[in-house]
């Protein structure tokens, strides 16, 4: 059986349970998929969970309501032993990667970090990963009865939803009292989408000229569709905007339906964290920019000119 833990936000599926279905899909392992689904009020999360897995354990009580590392590990442990789970898929998210280790660790089982790809060959997996500040991309393969894997975002296409809903099974849990309280928190003030779970992305390079230039053109463009915003890491080494928005091989790792590049040249770093989109469009001066050649679409022209030229068009 292969067991993915499948992460939600605010009563949604978050996009990565979708990446680890079809990362697991992908696995021949009996048994099938199982969702395993941790929360407080979270039957509509199950329902869709219950989609794209053969089956769903849910984990529904108030002290699953918000997240604890030792909380989530006992957890998650705790069902892949009773399941004997040969291959437990966490996202590769901050609260994965904090609880992974230690899942690793309570199931004696070897740890494969964020991982880009996943292969199944005669039971033993094989997995690639950067490493080296991402200079380095390391094969490793896991031979043991029960591997945990953490998955990249972005690395894998997210599974499509299936029409038959899987069954449903609630699961009693022995967690561990909480040792640690979250006492407060302050939310960043946007009402942008998040950038790996937008279906459109803007994102800017130097070619936006300067900070300014890039909210008004590549925020601008965002605003009109609704779009998460994205940069560079020339534009983020610059401070012009947070790391949180990086995208490529250092930073986040995106497959929106839409990937709109402004003012960016195409550096392999850049591409290796968009490269995936369906639809890529590329707006550059330089007709010979290396982004022109995986983009679906290119303009040729200054971004100065052409971004309010398509923000108008937009408002219209
Ligand atoms: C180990 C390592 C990891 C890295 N990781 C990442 C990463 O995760 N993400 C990443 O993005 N980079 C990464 N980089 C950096 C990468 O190599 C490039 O330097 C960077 O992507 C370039 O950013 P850019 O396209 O904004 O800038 P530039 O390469 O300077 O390109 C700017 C582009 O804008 C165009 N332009 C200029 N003015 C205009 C205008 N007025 N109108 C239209 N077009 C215009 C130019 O023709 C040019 O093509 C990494 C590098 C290393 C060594």
């Amino acid at each position: 059986m292969i067991l993915i833990v499948a992460e939600h936000a605010n009563g949604k599926l978050s996009k990565s349970a979708y990446e680890l279905a079809s990362a697991a899909r992908g696995l021949k392992r009996e048994g099938g998929v199982t969702a395993l689904v941790l929360g407080s009020g979270v039957a509509s999360v199950a329902a869709s969970a219950a989609l794209i897995a053969d089956q769903v354990l849910v984990g529904d009580s108030a002290e699953l309501a918000q997240y604890d590392a030792e909380v989530w590990s006992a957890a998650v442990a705790q069902i892949a032993a009773e399941g004997e789970a040969e291959v437990v898929l966490i996202a590769g998210s901050r609260s994965g990667r904090e609880y992974s280790p230690r899942v690793a660790v309570k199931l004696d089982a070897p740890l494969l970090e964020d991982v880009m790809s996943l292969k199944d060959e005669g039971g033993v997996l094989h997995a690639e990963h950067y490493t080296f500040l991402t200079r380095v991309t390391e094969r490793v393969e896991a031979k043991a009865p029960v591997v945990v894997v953490t998955v990249k975002a972005g690395a894998f296409a997210p599974a499509v939803p299936g029409t038959t809903a899987a069954e449903q099974f609630d699961v009693d849990l022995e967690l561990p009292k909480r040792r640690l309280v979250v006492t407060g928190s302050t939310k960043e003030k946007t009402g942008r989408i998040a950038l790996i779970e937008a279906d459109i992305v803007v994102s800017g390079g130097r070619g936006v000229g300067t900070p300014e230039g890039f909210v008004q053109l590549v925020e601008g463009l965002a605003d009109q569709l609704g779009a998460a915003v994205g940069a560079t890491r020339a534009v983020v080494d610059a401070g012009w905007r947070p790391y949180s928005e990086q995208v490529g091989q250092t930073g986040k790792t995106v497959q929106p339906k839409a990937y709109i590049a402004v003012g960016i040249s195409g550096a392999v770093q850049h591409l290796s964290g968009m490269n995936k989109s369906k639809c890529i469009v590329a707006i550059n001066k330089d007709g010979d920019a290396p982004i022109f050649k995986i983009a679906d679409y290119g303009i040729v022209g200054d971004v100065k000119e052409i971004v309010p030229a398509m923000i108008q068009e937009l408002r219209k």
